[in-house]
């Protein structure tokens, strides 16, 4: 087993021999065999230096799915990534005059530029963006918010829970459906410390519906001395509607309306990585920075050198569909996902043979992650199905989803109707593609007939 602990070392071996011989001995009888015994730990050792994290092909239909990594990062973020961890930086260091410098400059300028705000700070995720801000201006005061935008998200993220660990009282203005500006006057008292609109990411109210002017809204807080922050979760720098995408507020929006404070995620339309991103005015975007959640909340160096690379791409929107993953996913045209689902669907029956019938179907996209929740995108699936006479037909799309999943790179798709659907929105064209295809011949299919 020399060969086994170099390359496993000799604790790990240690560790499986050990664990291994407990088994054997228990099975005494059936006498020891030294080869088969090296096979088993060689086995076993294989599978633990699997990494734990590791790719997967998304091919659910949900481009930023948020079990599945959410956004993609461009080659630039990943080279800045890199270079930031193996390397010193200046990451609190002012190269100019040679000071402690501070985290947030690599950054501020270009959030600023992007956002027209005054200032700008980050932290871990939005959740602690939303922590942050209501800790900082509203601890000890009322929180009006209408009663249709006391939002969950997934995960546990709940707009009237956060209020209670920020230390703020939540008051719910107006009604499900419609939420006025009287609502709110009539709410604010010498007890409000901020307004907040949050932005319905998940969920559409559709019908007899109103909400207060958001202009309307901020010049009210204004009048009263309140600060007015607008929760926008999802958040692109850009007019989606260029590349043909439904409309989603910008924050460059949020503050020419009169927004004082607007936080956003980095990793969901915005296409960056795991970010809580906080723009506004000069003063209060200083009182958030000095409150001491900010330092337990704050941003890695890893973090920051991505943030800065993808903030970097949106100073060019000509090109931007070309170099950010997940703007390149979400604008795709649906006739080149088709073709491509064409053009796999052979192989892909070949490889299946008679244990699964193969068809290229329309099927609808979604953008994940609380991002656009009612609008979907054409596209084109594999769809994969029971052959005649397979026995239990029901479960048959259950165990091909099982058998996709234990793949060397495990595919995910989606069953809906009976069939285990394959969404090839973001499946790229090129190598990722024929890797899709070349590892189909280890699939280990539940057997027909
Ligand atoms: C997604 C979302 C959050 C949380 O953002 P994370 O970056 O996932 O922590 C907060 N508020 C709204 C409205 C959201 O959509």
């Amino acid at each position: 087993m020399v060969a086994l602990i170099d390359e496993h070392g000799r604790q790990a071996v240690l560790a499986v021999a050990r664990d291994q011989l407990v088994l054997w001995r228990q099975a005494a009888a059936a006498g020891f065999d030294a080869a088969a015994f090296e096979l088993r730990c060689a086995d076993l050792l294989r599978r633990q230096a699997t990494p734990h994290l590791r790719p997967v092909f998304n091919l659910t239909g949900t481009v930023l799915h948020t079990n599945l990594g959410r956004a993609l990062a461009p080659p630039e973020a990943v080279q800045a990534v890199a270079d930031a961890m193996s390397r010193p930086t200046n990451l609190e260091y002012d190269l100019a005059d040679g000071q402690r410098g501070d985290r947030d400059d690599h950054i501020e300028g270009l959030l600023r530029e992007l956002t027209g705000a005054e200032a700008a700070t980050a932290v871990n995720n939005n959740a602690a963006a939303v922590l942050l801000v209501l800790s900082s201006l509203a601890a000890r005061k009322e929180v009006l918010v209408s009663r249709g935008e006391l939002i969950e998200i997934g995960g546990a993220f709940r707009i009237p829970d956060i209020m209670r660990r920020a230390n703020a009282k939540l008051v719910e203005v107006g009604t499900t459906n419609r939420t006025h500006l009287r609502d709110f006057a009539e709410a604010m008292s010498p007890r409000t410390g901020l307004v907040m609109k949050v932005h319905t990411s998940n969920y559409a109210v559709m019908g007899f519906t109103a909400a207060a002017p958001e202009a309307e809204l901020a010049a009210l807080c204004r009048q009263h001395g309140v600060p007015y922050a607008v929760d926008l979760g999802s958040g692109t720098l850009v007019d989606l509607t260029r590349w043909g995408l439904p409309a989603e507020p910008t924050p460059a929006q949020a503050v020419a309306q009169g927004a004082q404070v607007v936080t956003f995620s980095g990793d969901k339309l915005l296409g960056g990585p795991q970010a809580g991103l906080i723009v506004g005015d000069k003063a209060l975007i200083a009182r958030i920075k000095r409150n001491p959640l900010k330092r337990a909340l704050r941003l890695d160096k890893m973090t920051i050198a991505a943030l800065e690379a993808v903030l970097k791409l949106y100073r060019d929107p000509d090109r931007l569909a070309q170099r950010l993953p997940t703007l390149r996913l979400l604008s795709r045209p649906t006739g080149e996902i088709r073709a491509l689902a064409e053009r796999l669907a052979p192989a892909i029956a070949q490889a299946l043979g008679a244990r699964a019938t193969v068809q290229v179907l329309p099927c609808r996209s979604q953008i994940g992650s609380g991002s656009l929740p009612v609008d979907r995108l054409d596209s084109a699936c594999l769809a994969l199905g029971a052959p005649a006479g397979v026995r239990r037909a029901g479960s048959f799309p259950e165990r091909l989803a099982a058998a996709f999943r234990a793949l060397p790179v495990p595919v995910i798709g989606r069953i809906e109707d009976g069939l285990f659907r394959l969404d090839l929105r973001c499946l790229d064209d090129g190598p990722d593609a024929a890797a899709f295809v070349d590892q189909l011949a280890l699939l280990e299919l539940p057997g027909a007939g």
